[in-house]
């Protein structure tokens, strides 16, 4: 799809290509969603920060993408520029700790640690995402979040960097106020504190996290859990006892397996994505008088009629 940019392009720092009308729905775990208009895939911090001041400097609209493991991303796509982080340095620091760039998977994260006998990350073997994506969203399973191993963070905010202690950052359930910033910070490395442990024992307790996530989730495409949980419940169980486990929408269906999944069963939209989360949330409010809140991100234009 042609795209107009209504500002002028500036002229792209740094060595990462950046490519017009780039299909992003490849780059998502639901495999939804239209193109970016300008796209880049930085492989290093300088070239990150070149593009994201770059940008800023013309007033071009920034996003940025880690695996694409929590979002919706619009069937009309994103305006302005795309950022998809490749910056995956790992370095083991003093006290056991790890600096890690932005965009290094969790799993990644959590194996490379566990080689050199680093224990504490292990749950990032059950976060199909980035360490960018998951400071932003407090991510955590098995009973750990990021608010329980990061110590700082460094982040560029509107063409300034600076760095932010695990205090500043006032983690919550799936929350850090990095999400209550206007524009878009973005988190360009991260400092981990890991505790030393066998190397053997740190993988066998990954694996065994690893099949119990086997055994709970839908192996078809998502984006994980749709709805945060509201206080002393779970909205899993919301939807399904408002009787809606495996409706579909087009291609997309609240899955079977678990119902604050909804599934990509092939071809699906956003627009039938959306769909399924407006009448789960409104069939929850209706029979149970709660609002669920989406933990997945949507991102750029085009959600049909519910977004
Ligand atoms: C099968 C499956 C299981 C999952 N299980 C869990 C789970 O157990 N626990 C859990 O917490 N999550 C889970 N998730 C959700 C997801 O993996 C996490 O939220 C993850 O942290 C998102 O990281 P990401 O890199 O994919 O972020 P993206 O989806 O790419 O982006 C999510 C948001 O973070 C922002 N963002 C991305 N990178 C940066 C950055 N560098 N700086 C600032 N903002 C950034 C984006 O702009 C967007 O708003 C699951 C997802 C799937 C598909």
């Amino acid at each position: 799809m042609a795209t107009i940019m209504t500002r002028s392009l500036p002229a792209w720092p740094g060595s990462a290509a950046v490519l017009a009308d780039h299909p992003l729905a490849p780059l998502t775990t639901f495999g939804v969603g239209g193109s970016a208009d300008h796209f880049a895939a930085p492989e290093s911090t300088p070239d990150l920060i070149a593009l994201l001041d770059a940008a800023h400097a013309a007033a071009i609209p920034i996003t940025v993408l880690g695996e694409g493991s929590n979002v919706l991303i619009g069937d009309a796509g994103i305006r302005g520029l795309t950022i998809h982080n490749r910056v995956v340095t790992l370095e083991a620091i003093p006290a056991n700790a790890v600096r890690a760039g932005s965009g290094v998977l969790m799993g990644r994260l959590a194996a490379w640690s566990a080689e050199r006998g680093l224990a504490g990350l292990e749950f990032g073997v059950g976060i199909p995402g980035s360490l960018g994506g998951s400071v932003f969203g407090n991510a955590g399973c098995f009973g750990v979040e990021i608010k329980d191993v990061l110590i700082e963070t460094n982040i560029w905010h509107d063409g300034a960097q600076s760095r932010l202690s695990n205090a500043e950052l006032v983690f919550a359930y799936r929350h850090s106020a990095l999400q209550a910033l206007s524009g878009t910070p973005v988190v360009l490395d991260a400092i981990l504190q890991a505790v030393p442990d066998g190397s053997e024992a740190i993988r066998a307790r990954m694996t065994e996290l690893s099949r119990q996530r086997r055994t709970t989730q839908p192996a078809n495409p998502s984006a994980g859990s749709v709805f945060r949980n509201p206080p002393d419940d779970h909205a899993g169980r919301l939807i399904e006892a408002a009787g809606l486990k495996g409706t579909r929408c087009g291609n997309a269906q609240i899955s079977d397996r678990h119902a604050n999944f909804i599934t990509n069963r092939g071809g699906a939209t956003a627009a039938d994505v959306a769909a399924l989360i407006h009448r789960a949330r409104a069939a929850v409010a209706d029979q149970f008088n709660i609002q669920l809140e989406t933990e997945i991100r949507f991102i750029g234009e085009g959600f049909g009629a519910s977004p």
